[in-house]
């Protein structure tokens, strides 16, 4: 299956880039042939070794792997209850970014200081902490998400989740959350983030539709 590939690209463009380091991090996406599993990353395989064979194949209502040789990822619950309750959620990107998961140390969204941050939503929301890997992780980012309104979390002294319709587009949108707090921690140490608002950020989000309707057509 040629999504089984871009799955297994998109986990190494995310080591290649730096936004995830040794093992940590992890990519899923939801079965083309079967809404109700997903594909996703070993646990503990490095990503410049993973290969489709090593992809596990889960199913989402009970959590447990179907097919493949290899452990899921220790994640698998976070990704599993994003797809049960997102049906327009095609693919799930997890990193630990840094200057992303500088802010989820803090326990601070980030701030709204650059107009692509109009990609995630009107604000980055803190999921509450939960030890790496439980049901309570799952609930708290699940919450999150849906709570904001948005397409990305940080996840509260841990890392970075987000969504998309494509592998493509919650890659991209796990680079634009590590772009924006870098941005925005540089402006904080020059003593001022200046916000965007949500009527800016809504401005932003109708010129990227009709950018991508031009680019499309
Ligand atoms: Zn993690």
């Amino acid at each position: 299956m040629d999504e089984l590939k871009e799955l297994v690209h998109t986990a190494k463009a995310l080591y290649r880039t730096g936004l995830v380091r040794g093992t940590s991090g992890n990519v899923s996406l939801r079965d083309p042939e079967s809404p109700d599993r997903m594909w996703i990353t070993p646990s503990a395989i490095p990503y410049d070794a993973i290969t489709t064979e090593d992809l596990v194949q889960v199913d989402l209502n009970s959590g447990l792997p179907v097919s493949g040789r290899r452990k899921p990822s220790s994640e698998t619950p976070m990704h599993s209850a994003i797809y049960r309750l997102r049906s327009d959620v095609q693919a799930v990107v997890h990193t630990h970014s840094t200057y992303a998961t500088m802010f989820a140390c803090a326990g601070e969204e980030i701030p709204t200081v650059h107009y692509l941050i109009a990609e995630i939503g009107d604000r980055v929301p803190v999921a509450d902490y939960a030890v790496y890997g439980s049901e309570e992780l799952a609930r708290n980012a699940v919450e999150a998400l849906q709570s904001a309104g948005s397409n990305g979390a940080l996840l509260k002294n841990h890392g970075v989740i987000t969504v998309g319709d494509s592998l493509a587009s919650a890659y991209a949108r796990a680079e634009i959350i590590e772009t924006v707090a870098q941005l925005a921690f540089g402006a904080k140490l020059i003593g001022r983030c200046q916000m965007l608002s949500p009527e800016q950020l809504e401005e932003t989000r109708k010129k990227f539709v009709s950018y991508f309707a031009a680019s499309k057509g």
